[in-house]
């Protein structure tokens, strides 16, 4: 009879078979769901943030670092969208792999489209939350799509025996995207260039792919609170571009909004920005049915065009 040596039993031990589970964790629920669409029943993944929570506070719970501890993989949104609140929880795992930088930490950023990278030098007077381009590019479906392959092939790399597995997975979901993008297309065509202003900075990848315009914002300057001054001004604009709806993230207070909604006759609708944001929204897709059909109805209630 052959002995192994320990060093060859703990190689076996580590090396991948089929039908492995990847621990995931991500920092979002849209993270959460794309891991999901491509890892099937191969990952076990949760997500640190609820969808109805504003992705850049959130509270840093401790239960979350022994979760992190036992992590194969770290999905973030990255551009420092999680910067006050996932940087010590990571570091206070101790878990070597999901380290910035480890092969078990994915930037999703890094794949994508990304806008609004300031040009010259950024000051704090510019914002507080967007320094490095605007976080919220999950909200194009074609930067969704781009994140699920960068989540296959990061899975396929840790657990080379199911990469098929994940390949058949990616493929499936990249049809039913295309096939639900030329629905959304559809819903959205008769409304191009159609005039609009939201409460942050969250859209700009939504209305790039959607054919909207937006013409303000109800922050001052992303993660800065509204202020008397511009909410005038931006009542000002509205009413001369009669701009007649108005986003807000469900985690804004509604005061602001509703009064400029009351000067201006533009309809306030509350539009979840992530998975999880309402019961309904269950997953990446219905992310976007969901949402679009609540603006088509608002803006057929305004009668804007
Ligand atoms: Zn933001």
């Amino acid at each position: 009879m052959r002995f192994l040596s320990i060093a060859a039993l703990a190689a076996l031990a580590a090396a991948p078979t089929a039908g492995a589970t990847v621990n995931v964790m991500t920092a979002t629920e849209d993270l959460a769901d794309l891991t999901r669409q491509v890892g099937g029943d191969r990952v076990k993944v949760e997500s640190i943030a609820r969808g109805y929570q504003d992705p850049h506070f959130v509270e840093a719970k401790p239960s979350f670092i022994l979760k992190l501890a036992k992590a194969d993989l770290l999905v973030v949104i990255g551009r420092e969208l999680e910067i006050g609140w996932l940087p010590p929880l990571i570091q206070q795992s101790r878990n070597a792999k999901i380290q910035v930088g480890g092969d078990g930490y994915l930037d999703a950023s890094l794949t994508v489209k990304i806008l609004e990278i300031p040009t010259g030098q950024i000051t704090r007077a510019m914002g507080d939350v967007h320094p490095l381009g605007n976080p919220h590019y999950w909200l194009d479906p074609g930067n969704g799509r781009r994140i699920a392959k960068a989540i296959a092939d990061k899975v396929s790399q840790m657990a080379p025996a199911d990469a098929a597995y994940f390949a058949s997975r990616y493929a499936d979901f990249d049809k039913r995207l295309a096939e639900a993008e030329k629905r959304w297309d559809a819903t959205m065509a008769p409304y191009k260039g159609l005039k609009v202003v939201t409460y942050h900075r969250s859209w700009p990848n939504f209305v790039d792919r959607f054919g909207l315009d937006v013409i303000g914002y109800v922050e001052p300057r992303p993660g800065i609170p509204p202020s008397p001054g511009h909410t005038i001004d931006l009542i000002g604009e509205m009413k001369r571009q009669n701009v007649r709806i108005l986003m807000v993230e469900p985690y804004f207070d509604l005061k602001t909004p509703q009064s400029i909604g009351r000067e201006t006759g533009a309809k306030v609708v509350v539009l979840p920005p992530s998975v999880g944001g309402e019961k309904e929204i269950t997953d990446y897709i219905s992310l976007f049915d969901y949402d679009l059909n609540l603006l088509v109805a608002a803006i057929k209630e305004t009668g804007a065009k």
